[in-house]
């Protein structure tokens, strides 16, 4: 019997139906690079294993890991007990396939760790509080659109694919989940000239959401910057789309 700690969130999915589910999202083949996050009690790790053959898993709980170590041969389970959040993702690159039904207390640190790597990413598919997904799905001038939708959508194209209710999980938690499939747009990935200032300039848009992009963004840029980037200084962050957010950092850059 493993009790489980709330502190790593963990909530162990019990439920078959959304077990196969998810494997059949994923629908690994053999000698894909699968790697999954934080695998518990093992529920989706033995699909995974069974259809790709071999995969590599990061699991911070050090009890469950000795668990894992004794259920999989290192031939199918190459086990790092890590926290993800700290994990060098190069190393197993590239073209990953990354599964997790991830903690929620730390899913959108993990998310911005792995956008860190994106072109060594294949594809994702996680586990998470369904409003997250609604952030990271979300359309420009809604509640949900935010940083986590602008800084998210620059480098992928991203999914829900469903819904999967408390019951499913042991101990259940008190939201409901859903299953997002996010794709690295790669070639097609807009350019960004500096990085570091573009996610600046994402955070304060969206810091005091009732700002006007004027007085949100006055320290990293002027009224005249935005005007000329085709952008109203008068308008407030959550009506730009991810394509004026990378327009305005590109115009700026140079200019610092
Ligand atoms: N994948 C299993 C399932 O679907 O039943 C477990 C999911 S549970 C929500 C989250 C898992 O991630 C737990 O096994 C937990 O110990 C692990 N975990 C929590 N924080 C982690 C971290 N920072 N790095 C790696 N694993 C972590």
């Amino acid at each position: 019997m493993h009790v489980p700690r709330r502190r790593f969130g963990q909530n162990f999915l019990a439920d078959p139906h959304y077990v196969a589910r998810i494997v059949d999202a994923v629908a690994p083949q053999p000698g894909d690079n699968l790697v999954e996050i934080g695998p518990g009690l093992a529920a989706l790790t033995g699909g995974l294993v069974a259809r790709a053959g071999h995969i590599t898993a990061i699991e911070i709980d050090r009890d469950l890991a000795a668990r894992l170590r004794t259920a999989f041969t290192p031939a199918q389970l190459a086990l790092h007990e890590a926290d993800a959040l700290e994990f060098d993702f190069a190393q197993l690159g590239p073209e990953l396939r990354v599964v997790g039904n991830l903690p929620y207390n730390i899913s959108s640190p993990l998310l911005f760790h792995l956008a860190a790597h994106d072109a060594l990413l294949r594809d994702l598919h996680v586990m998470l509080q369904k409003e997250v997904v609604a952030r990271m799905t979300a359309a420009p001038g809604t509640a949900d659109y935010g940083r986590l939708t602008v800084m998210l959508q620059a480098k992928f194209r991203i999914a829900r694919l469903f819904v999967v209710p408390p019951g499913a999980f042991r101990p259940a938690p008190k939201v409901e989940s859903a299953v997002a499939r996010l794709v690295p747009l790669h070639g097609e990935k807009p350019a960004i000239a500096d990085e570091g200032l573009f996610a600046r300039i994402v955070a304060a848009a969206f810091a005091q959401r009732r700002k006007t992009l004027r007085n949100a963004l006055s320290a990293v840029c002027t009224a005249e910057s935005l005007e000329a980037a085709g952008i109203d200084p008068g308008a407030r962050g959550e009506t730009l789309a991810v394509a004026d957010f990378v327009r305005l950092a590109n115009r700026v850059a140079p200019l610092r």
